[in-house]
């Protein structure tokens, strides 16, 4: 049986009820996080958890217990027989009458669920089409925000023209997709937007930032536009459910040779390693 979590109470996901006054279920109203667990084992648990209580403070929702969090997030992994999955939290203003001034009383609703999530090993080998879009969104994208309207709309602006992920842009500058972060790779320097309030610092992005440090590879994090982009020897977007995918096409134009580029295949097997050596410490 499926265990998820809702406002206090484990209890089957299937049969689970969500309160109707959930100000999530109203305004988009709270914040989440998705963490990844691989044979086991979660992945840069601390830093999601980090990001959820900052996105949760940017937001005023300031009375989030750690520890709580962190406890329900080792229940719902325990209580689950899922081995690669995908662990979802969210936190809520709380439940009170619609009313979009918030009663700052209001105790704020957790609710964990966990879904089997294998790696998306095929599309990490044969790369992906991307097209771009404005990004549209609002001027707070580094808190990671229920309300996920745009990003939405952007995502299934992809979809309709059969890619995978839509390329934002303000005013023609690359901020990031709509649930990933972008790079790309222009004469063995790779880019990307800084950890501004205009995209979500990924956990993913951070990590490959990491590598790219230890390993030596150079790094510049400013925007590059699209045109730049069109121009990029390799790109490719990180997500902790996606990884590290490589784009082959933007636009319907080849990126590169149109296969997935080197510096990228070099950042996946170095990622690669991370996880073998996660899974080898415990
Ligand atoms: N940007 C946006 C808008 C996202 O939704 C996500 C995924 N949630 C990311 C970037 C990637 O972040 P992470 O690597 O932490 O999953």
């Amino acid at each position: 049986m499926r265990i998820s979590y809702y406002n206090g109470q484990y209890m089957n996901h299937e049969e689970m009820s969500i309160k109707s006054g959930d100000r999530a279920f109203y305004f988009g109203d709270g914040v989440y996080e998705v963490i990844r667990i691989y044979d086991g084992n979660f992945f840069t648990f601390d830093e999601h958890v980090d990001r959820l209580l900052q996105s949760a403070e940017e937001i005023l929702i300031r009375d989030v217990n750690r520890a709580e969090v962190v406890e329900i997030l080792h229940e719902i992994k325990d209580r689950n027989v899922i081995l690669n999955g995908a662990l979802y939290i969210q936190v809520s203003r709380g439940i009170a009458p619609r009313d979009h001034g918030f009663p700052h009383l209001t105790k704020p609703v957790i609710y964990a669920s966990i879904r089997e999530a294998k790696r998306p090993l095929s599309l990490m080998n044969s790369g992906v089409e991307a097209v771009t879009a404005e990004d549209y969104r609002w001027l707070k994208c580094h808190v990671k925000s229920l309300n996920l309207l745009a990003n939405v709309m952007e995502k299934q602006h992809a979809v309709e023209q059969g890619a995978k992920e839509t390329i934002l842009h303000r005013d023609g500058v690359v901020t990031e997709g709509s649930s990933t972060n972008i790079f790309m790779v222009k004469n063995e320097v790779l880019f990307t937007h800084p950890a501004n309030n205009l995209i979500l610092n990924g956990i993913t992005r951070r990590v490959v930032l990491g590598l790219a440090e230890e390993y030596d590879i150079a790094v510049r994090e400013e925007g590059f536009t699209v045109s730049d982009m069109s121009e990029a020897d390799e790109v490719f977007y990180t997500s902790t459910t996606q990884e590290i995918i490589p784009v082959v096409k933007v636009d319907g134009r080849s990126v590169g040779d149109g296969k997935p580029g080197r510096v990228t295949q070099q950042l996946q097997e170095y990622f690669n390693k991370k996880i073998t050596l996660l899974n080898s410490v415990k």
